[in-house]
């Protein structure tokens, strides 16, 4: 397998980087913006071109195709998202490459004064004599998840060249929305139908990721007394100082996302609106553990009940509803995929390194759902922002792994 995809990786990252299909939370379609299915139309004419078969564009967004068996094995999946991130401006996107990387700083065309350098991404380190993608200054790349889905697309195109290759049936999918939480629809595990899965959607080489934080979303609702403030004596409850109330039982010295990291949970306020009649305020709660979930949850009640002692004219309304759950809880019960990946890393002269991941993916939501699915690495650095960077050649590093890791799941 010495094959090189470095030209391939690029131009193929180049050109999906360049196609704004970033996904918008208060879409409330599937897909939730229109733009993320120029990206599936072409994927799926793409993966028509190579000689995928059974390409399918779902209802909800997906792009699905099919890998044929040329040997005997268990259903293999592999998963890339087709949206951008909503944090950053995803328009227009200008990727640059930066070939045989110096060791120095990288300046950016359209932003002036923004480098990136050693100091703030140490990873570029190890990376000299690379070639080097980033965008043009003033939008994220989009490697996250455009790298897993140039990744898979190069797979996909050498395995279908020459069927000599021995790999099972793979299932490739293509999803929308996944940076908002909406990445697996319910649909989505049997239209798939593998044994067991992969999302490329990982970050340093190497990263081969089986446990995610299990989450919690709450919204707790404060509904006041409203009055005229010039006749409101004995009678307006502001339900905007009962919310700063609120704000103020909470830990804030602790169980906070920018105080906390490694294996710590946190209870994140990250919404406030409403007025003096009504307000809302919205949290996530993060833990690797169901019991250190729950009792972050059991904080937040605590604390709205303390509340509404305080003012029986309010009401005080607390809601929590499960996100996804840490997909280690079922990948610990049978670790032949984690394994089988990290075996190919080993193969492939990579060191495997599995750090819990403080966020979640498609694979948390599709293990739970039956679809055991661990996280591959793919390069993507930086992510989010404007300083978002991948090299070329952490790419091929990552379709080396997922061929090797197809070679090896051949039964026998
Ligand atoms: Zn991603």
């Amino acid at each position: 397998m010495t094959a090189n995809f470095d030209t391939e990786l690029e131009t193929r990252l180049v050109r999906y980087a360049a196609i704004d299909s970033q996904s918008d939370e208060r879409g409330t379609a599937s897909p939730s913006t229109t733009i993320q299915l120029d990206m599936a139309r072409l994927l799926a004419e793409e993966l028509t071109g190579i000689g995928a078969a059974d390409v399918q564009v779902t209802d909800y967004g997906a792009v699905l195709a099919t890998v044929p068996a040329t040997a005997e094995g268990p259903v293999v999946g592999f998963l890339a998202h087709v949206d951008t991130a909503p944090a950053f401006n995803a328009t227009g996107v200008k990727p640059v490459v930066h070939r045989r990387y110096n060791g120095g700083t990288i300046s950016f065309a359209d932003a002036p004064g923004l480098v990136l350098s050693l100091e703030v991404s140490p990873y570029l380190g190890g990376k000299l004599g690379h070639d080097i993608i980033t965008a043009s200054g003033t939008t994220l790349l989009g490697a996250d998840d455009k790298a897993g889905v140039a990744i898979l697309m190069t797979m996909a195109r050498h395995l279908l060249a020459d069927p000599s290759i021995p790999h099972p049936k793979l299932r490739l999918a293509f999803t929308p929305d996944e940076e908002i939480g909406r990445g697996v629809d319910k649909r989505l595990p049997a239209d798939l139908g593998a044994d067991f899965a992969y999302t490329l959607d990982g970050g340093q080489v190497g990263e081969v990721e089986y446990e995610s934080f299990s989450a919690d979303g709450a919204v707790v609702k404060i509904t006041g007394v409203s009055a005229h403030p010039g006749y409101a004596k004995g009678k307006l409850v502001n339900a905007l100082h009962l919310a700063a109330k609120l704000v103020n039982l909470l830990p804030q010295q602790a169980l906070v996302p920018e105080l906390t990291d490694g294996r710590e949970g946190f209870l994140h306020l990250y919404e406030i609106t409403g007025t003096a009649a009504e307000a809302e305020l919205r949290f996530i709660l993060r833990d690797f553990e169901l019991d250190g979930l729950e009792a972050k949850g059991a904080l937040l009640r605590q604390a709205c009940e303390a509340l509404a002692a305080t003012e029986p004219r309010a009401t005080v309304a607390c809601e929590i509803r499960a996100q996804y759950r840490n997909m280690r809880y079922w990948l610990e019960k049978d670790m032949t995929p984690v394994n089988l990946a990290r075996a190919a890393c080993e193969a492939e002269g990579i060191a495997p390194v599995s750090v819990p991941i403080r966020g979640g993916t498609d694979g948390s939501r599709l293990t739970e759902m039956g679809v055991p699915c661990p996280n591959i690495f793919t390069g993507m650095q930086e992510i989010h922002g404007p300083l978002e960077w991948i090299s070329v050649q952490d790419m091929a590093a990552a379709t080396r792994v997922c061929l090797r890791l197809a070679g090896m799941a051949v039964r026998g």
